[in-house]
């Protein structure tokens, strides 16, 4: 299946195997974002361990897309870490 890097946007040929185990990428899950010109609905304060005190802001429309990162994104965030 084609995927593209969310980072740097690129094309990724992700293999998925029969024990559903994959290569090609490094998936990290759904990521849910406002879409363009969505109204804010809601704001409401919660408490977020090692943040704090946040103010949460629900909007009416949503998209929803797959977060994944090329070998080199995800490589190139792990040596940034190690400094
Ligand atoms: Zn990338």
């Amino acid at each position: 299946m084609k995927r593209n890097c969310s980072v740097c946007g690129a094309e990724l040929d992700i293999k998925v195997a029969k024990d559903r185990s994959y290569r090609g990428g490094h998936y990290f899950g759904e990521v849910k974002v406002p879409v363009e010109g969505a109204k804010e609905v809601e704001l409401y304060e919660t408490e977020i361990e090692g943040l704090g005190k946040v103010t949460v802001v629900e909007h009416d429309k949503y998209d929803k897309f797959e977060y994944w990162e090329c070998d080199r994104c995800f490589h190139g965030e792990e040596r940034l870490r190690e400094k």
